[in-house]
């Protein structure tokens, strides 16, 4: 970040409009950080107050602590942690920028509307990953991490007896067998965390590159018999699997599950649909008292069949807990990455003291959804 004197660039973030978000796009260190980079920090009273922070830890930073309507009619962009609900968003003045995770892959709708309003829509989850000179700004590897993190110890708290073996007085307690599906950043960090609580762990992943990173955190890879090597997805990435893949997938997985006494599952294929990896047949055959985590669990479905965001127990006996909010569940470390993420995008747009857009430029052509320069020739790419 350019260090220049005097901010002339405002910054300000909101309460989040989602009830369960603890977390905040705006911590105090970030206030210093961004001032650094020209940029005044506005943030809403008690905006951080379920991360950790009071609003005299932002004034102290430097910021300035006001009600919402103070800060839409005074600031620039806006950052969010989700996105604002299109009720909010009426509200925004034209011209503003806002922040956030926009769904742009799957809300055609919601980017239409922020057109609409005259805003300028930036969406975290277009970051091209492989950017190196963007890993800083990259929400979804921070936010993946924690979540994995989270789930394996979740996956303990719910599981009636131990992770690791132990040796009592009373007897002998075998290790847990854990599978973990999916393993990329939220799927090592979930193998790493019930490694070192003893579990014994096995993990699969459609990308034949994922066997490697598995085997070096000392888990063990599943092999399912099957192929996908050929097309593997643009820039390393899990491609979305055929009918006829997916049918041969999940009746191995199903087969293979019946011996683990917990699953977490965190696979994602960027902008679609998560696929279904493990079916009620797979979920039916697990012994009672299994636990299954899905990290992946949303309105457009999760990797196992039947979950929904909450806590089940089937009539088996399995506990289904599906739980894409987790990385919430750690706001305070959660929010310290992401506020960091929000801040790095927000000062690549800060050109001579002002918020700019270059067309052409790589992460400007993938991050602006909405209010380009030349949104009339870009439309049908948002
Ligand atoms: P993600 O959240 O989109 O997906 C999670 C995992 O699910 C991935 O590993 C994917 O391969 C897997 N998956 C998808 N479909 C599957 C299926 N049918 N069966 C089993 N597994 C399936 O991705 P992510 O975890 O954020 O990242 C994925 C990969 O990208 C990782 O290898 C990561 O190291 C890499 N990455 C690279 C960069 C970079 O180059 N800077 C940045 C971030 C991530």
């Amino acid at each position: 970040m350019a260090a220049i004197q005097e901010p002339t660039v405002t910054f300000g973030v909101l309460n989040e409009t989602t009830t369960d978000e603890s977390r905040v796009a705006l911590t105090p260190d970030i206030v210093t950080r961004l001032r650094k980079a020209g940029v005044s920090c506005l943030i809403e009273h008690d905006a951080g107050i379920a991360a950790g922070y009071v609003d005299n830890d932002y004034e102290k930073a430097g910021a300035r602590v006001l009600d919402a309507d103070a800060i839409i009619a005074e600031a620039d962009a806006l950052g969010f942690v989700g996105r604002p609900d299109e009720g909010r968003l009426a509200g925004i003045k034209p011209g503003t920028w806002v922040i956030g995770m926009l769904g742009s892959f799957t809300d055609d709708q919601y980017v239409a509307a922020l057109s609409k309003t005259g805003l300028v829509g930036i969406a975290m989850e277009r970051l091209p990953r492989q950017l190196s000179s963007a890993q800083s700004m990259d929400e979804m590897t921070s936010q993946n991490s924690v979540m994995g993190y989270k789930a394996a110890l979740v996956a303990a708290n719910a599981y009636g007896s131990f992770f690791p073996m132990m040796t009592t007085a009373a007897g002998t307690v075998r290790p847990a067998k854990v599978l973990i599906l999916g393993a990329g950043i939220a799927g090592l960090q979930a193998i790493g965390t019930a490694k070192r609580l003893g579990a014994v762990v096995t993990a699969y992943d459609v990308r034949p590159a994922s066997r490697g990173e598995v085997e070096s955190l000392g888990a063990k890879f599943l092999d399912l018999g099957l192929d996908f090597s050929a097309g593997q997805g643009e820039g390393g990435y899990a491609r979305q699997l055929t009918a006829e893949e997916q049918a041969a997938q999940q009746a191995a997985v199903d087969e293979k599950a019946a011996g683990f006494d917990v699953i977490i599952t965190t696979a994602k294929v960027p902008g679609r649909k998560p696929p279904l990896l493990l079916t009620k047949a797979g979920v039916d055959g697990l012994k009672r008292g299994a636990v299954i985590v899905d990290c992946a669990a949303s309105e457009l479905g999760g990797n196992v069949e039947g979950s929904s965001v909450g806590t089940q127990v089937t009539d088996g006996g399995v506990t289904i807990i599906g739980a894409p909010y987790l990385s919430s569940e750690v706001a305070n470390t959660a929010s310290n990455l992401l506020a960091r993420n929000v801040a790095d995008v927000l000062a690549h747009f800060v050109r001579d003291g002002a918020l700019t857009i270059t067309p052409g430029e790589e992460l400007d052509d993938a991050l602006v959804v909405a209010g380009r320069p030349d949104s009339a020739a870009q439309a049908g790419k948002a």
